[in-house]
């Protein structure tokens, strides 16, 4: 193998990385070149080992290494390496899946179309709206409210319906058929108020939004449980029963984006279940196989399906969507390796225990620091935004400062990866279901230093 420093100029020279500061890149090159995994520990081709946090992007749920998922891929690329599910083709793993999809689905759910990643799932959901709408003779109903904040992938409708100015810039996204509505932020847009006028306020501005464009032009509204990226941002109590009152007045469905809730992140099987929603699709993906294989899914409920199996076959002949890896049965092998590895080692439970461990250090740690504005989170995510000021009302950092960045690079050079938010000047913690208290104490440990040495910095250079 190539020594760490070739490693990291041959990514350097070669490599166009996802998110990422182009320009940097190419002149520093890598942070660190990542040659192994196990548990929750990477390890960098120099050999230093740093605690993964974030479970890679929210998705390492079981954690690195499982060599329960290794042999169910290994056996299943021996046996059957690839197998299309185009004309009504079929084989027994993804098959199996559907069955346990549907099975442990958390609000009645008929049908699995499978997919690659969580942002293509998105895309398909979108097309399954407009389907439905046109073959049930209601073309109108096209555009999708989503919210700002959110996070449901990077595809040029997917990256629309994300609600993160970062991710349009340069792009002419969103596409004019999505329309955002407000993000449940407490801390900035329920500022001084309790949670019912809090709710109050997100389904005015739903309701006003509708009113806007028109019912009969709004397919569908897409909502992450929780949201991930966009903050680590949870509903206030009474958030979903409210906006899906509205939703069904009007002949609105609701996508449930659970790429990242979905399979155990908040301590029950999916956040729908956590948060009281009640979708009619619900998109899967990360957490489906850990990320030992890139699988999604979209989950359609009975009244979805119907129509698109009935009005749709007769009025546009077979469907005509899918993936050349739908229904990848190493993908599905993997799947169901990681929902039994889930199951048969009770890891919800864990989640509950160590996130209850991982909330009360992160408050213990952050909740009167000074750079500290809120510390969020349930389970096994959680979140800490930083803010110049909170009384009166949040201010913000410049973000020319980077204060959330530069916490990650002290937490990284103190052996822990974690993330810093796109326009949130906030933190996140993710870390796979298997963590350690240990680790999570070592993990929280390492960014609070990090906060007081950039704390440090900052009142040195007289910018708080
Ligand atoms: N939805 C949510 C809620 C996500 O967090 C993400 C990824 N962070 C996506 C969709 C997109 O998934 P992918 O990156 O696999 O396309």
């Amino acid at each position: 193998m190539a020594a760490a420093a070739d490693l990291a100029e041959i990514d350097r020279r070669y490599s166009f990385h996802p998110f990422t500061a182009l320009a940097d890149h190419e002149r520093d090159g890598p942070s660190m070149v990542i040659t192994g995994g196990k548990g929750s520990t990477l390890t960098d081709a120099s050999g230093r080992d740093y605690i993964d946090a974030m479970a890679g992007l929210w998705c390492v749920n079981v954690g690195y290494g499982r060599t329960e998922l290794a042999d169910a891929m290994r056996d299943q690329a021996a046996q059957l390496s690839y197998c299309h599910a185009f004309s009504s083709m079929s084989s027994d793993k993804p098959a199996l899946l559907a069955e346990k999809l549907i099975g442990m689905a958390p609000v009645p759910m008929s049908k699995v179309f499978f997919g690659n990643s969580g942002s293509d799932a998105n895309d398909t959901q979108v097309k399954l709206v407009w389907y439905y709408n046109n073959a049930r003779g209601k073309p109108g109903k096209k555009k999708i409210i989503a919210r700002q904040r959110g996070y449901h992938g990077v595809t040029v409708m997917s990256g629309g319906m994300t609600g993160l100015p970062g991710l349009h810039a340069g792009f002419d996204l969103p596409l004019p058929f999505v329309k955002h509505v407000m993000a449940p932020r407490k801390l900035w847009e329920g500022h001084g108020l309790s949670d019912a006028e809090f709710v109050a306020k997100l389904v005015d501005d739903l309701e006003q939004t509708i009113a806007r464009e028109g019912a009969d032009t709004i397919g569908a509204m897409i909502a992450e449980p929780l949201m991930g990226a966009g903050g680590v941002l949870a509903p206030p109590p009474g958030y979903y029963p409210a906006i899906q009152a509205v939703l069904r007045r009007h002949d609105i469905l609701l996508i449930a984006d659970e790429v990242i809730c979905g399979f155990g992140r908040l301590g029950d099987m999916f956040g729908t279940t956590t948060m009281g929603m009640e979708p009619d699709l619900i998109t899967v993906a990360k957490g489906l196989t850990s990320a030992y294989f890139p699988l999604s899914a979209c989950i359609v409920s009975e009244k979805v399906w119907r129509v698109i199996a009935d009005e749709g076959s007769k009025a546009y002949g077979a469907f005509g969507h899918g993936y050349t890896y739908s229904s990848h049965p190493v993908g599905a092998a993997a799947a169901l390796a990681n929902l039994q590895l889930i199951e048969e080692e009770q890891m919800l439970g864990k989640v509950r225990s160590t996130g209850a461990h991982l909330q009360a250090k992160l408050r213990e740690a952050f909740a009167d620091h000074p750079l500290v504005g809120e510390v969020r989170g349930q389970a096994l995510i959680g979140a800490v935004e930083f803010v110049k000021s909170k009384d009166g009302g949040p201010v913000g950092f410049d973000p020319a400062l980077k204060v959330a960045p530069r916490i990650v690079k002290g937490a990284l050079a103190r052996g822990v990866i974690g993330r810093a938010l796109p326009n949130a000047d906030s933190v996140a913690f993710s870390p796979p279901f298997i963590i350690t208290e240990a680790e999570v104490e070592k993990a929280v440990g390492a960014f609070r230093d990090a906060a007081d040495e950039v704390l440090g910095e900052l009142r040195r250079d007289g910018q708080f």
